[in-house]
């Protein structure tokens, strides 16, 4: 199956808008067993018309993004139409949903708004349930007599509207014209604490031999994604030959990252964490109250960036920071010890480390950080790493590290 992009809008070749509609849709076809063929980009303006009509004459499926809006830059709606000859009707469904949508919000329908429910006729309405322009869908009939064959559809340019249109509507109808699209999986095992380079070495020889898998990985944020697709049974055998081999490193199988899964682990045993952050700078903190619910499980974070700090807030001993340096196992262990006494939380996960670019030493080199784990009644965890690198990762890299020792604990599986 042949599938076109066309993605639209003066913002996407200005740079000021990265095309990430483009992206995310290449990857959710891909999972689907289809690699889009070819992606284009026009500006706003009637050019999107030649820009589809391209489009239309070589693919079974055109996919277009934004121009759906009430400006009177947005034009996909209208120069579809004419491109098909197609009259424009007012839709009492769509209208409705307008009229609905601007109720809640206290405010009437302008003009504008209302030029979003003139569906060009034959076109079926793709319902936005997280904006006010409808998608299109205009199935090959409508363009059968300029000789074409293509399915179109246009889509909202916003990717909060876009991505569930395209996996409510879209995917739906192309699984159905695929030959196997109804059997085909896909499965997101997120991997975290082992290199992309280690992850291949230890799997991909296996995952290679099994038919009709499609194998990816993507690095995201500190965690490897490894995405398989393919039949089901091809998907189950991969998935096993991965958890044989990353078993402990797999830290989620839908996508979750770790912040969700250690607030819902801490939810499920009704346990509290506590955190005490130097060099992070609380982005430990900031990562578990991103997650929703969060505040059944997190009541204290500490940012002692000073020495002062960490014995004040802390109580970790003066001499202990002038023995050893605020860098070291003892300081870090002490910080989790007096940030689990402190909050009265079930764990207290404590950082310290030289982020630099300055203060590294030959002994501790930029990037050195101690992590600490204090749990009641069990020993205390520390572990040394290394992360050398700009501020923003040695943060996101210490943090991750951080949270995976913690993960680690709670599901009995030793440190590595
Ligand atoms: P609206 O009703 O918001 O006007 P629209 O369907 O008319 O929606 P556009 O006006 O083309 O869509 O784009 C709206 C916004 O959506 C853009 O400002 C941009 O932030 C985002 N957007 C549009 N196209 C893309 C894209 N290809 N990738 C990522 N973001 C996009
Ligand atoms: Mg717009």
């Amino acid at each position: 199956m042949n599938v076109e992009l066309v993605n639209t809008g003066t913002e996407l070749l200005l740079g000021d808008t990265i095309n990430t509609n483009a992206a995310w849709i290449g990857q959710r076809l891909a999972a689907l067993g289809v690699q889009v063929s070819r992606q284009t980009i026009v500006p706003d303006g009637v050019v999107i018309r030649v820009a589809i009509a391209e489009a239309a004459q070589r693919a079974d499926v055109v996919l277009v993004s934004g121009g759906l809006g009430p400006t009177n830059d947005d034009l996909t709606r209208e120069s579809t139409a004419e491109l098909l000859s197609l009259d424009m009707e007012l839709n009492a469904g769509v209208m409705q949903h307008l009229s609905e949508y601007f109720a809640k919000r206290g405010k009437p329908v302008s003009e504008a708004t209302q030029r979003q429910a003139m569906v060009p006729r034959g076109a079926e309405v793709l319902h936005n349930h997280f904006g006010t322009a409808p998608g299109l869908y205009f199935p090959p009939e409508l363009s059968a007599a300029l000789g074409w064959n293509a399915h179109i559809f246009l889509l909202p340019g916003p990717p909060r509207e876009l991505k569930p249109m395209v996996e409510s509507e879209v995917e739906t109808r192309l699984r159905n014209w695929l030959p196997d699209g109804a059997s085909r999986r896909v499965l997101y095992l997120k991997v975290t604490g082992v290199g992309e380079s280690d992850i291949v070495e230890a799997v991909e020889k296996r995952l290679e031999a099994i038919a009709g898998l499609d194998l990816g990985y993507c690095i995201r944020n500190g965690d490897v994604d490894v995405r398989l697709a393919g039949p089901q049974a091809a998907v189950d055998e991969a998935a096993d030959v991965v958890r044989a081999a990353l078993g402990d490193c797999i830290v989620s199988e839908d996508r979750r990252i770790i912040e969700e899964v250690i607030v819902q682990l801490l939810q499920e045993r009704g346990e509290w964490l506590a955190t005490a952050e130097s060099c992070t700078g609380g982005t430990i903190a900031n990562r578990i109250t991103d997650v929703s619910g969060a505040s059944r499980v997190f009541g204290h974070g500490w940012v002692t960036y000073a020495n002062e700090a960490k014995h004040q807030h802390l109580g970790v001993p003066t001499e202990l920071i002038e023995t050893h340096g605020a860098v070291s196992e003892e300081v870090a262990r002490a910080m989790a010890e007096g940030a689990l006494r402190n909050s009265g939380a079930d764990h207290a996960l404590a950082v310290t480390g030289v982020a630099g670019p300055t203060g590294g030493t030959p002994e501790k080199p930029v990037g050195t950080v101690w992590i600490a784990l204090a749990t009641k009644g069990a020993e205390t965890w520390a572990q040394k790493k290394f992360s050398p690198g700009s501020r923003d990762r040695f943060k996101l890299l210490t943090s991750q590290a951080a949270l995976d020792m913690l993960r680690r604990r709670m599901l009995g599986i030793a440190l590595r």
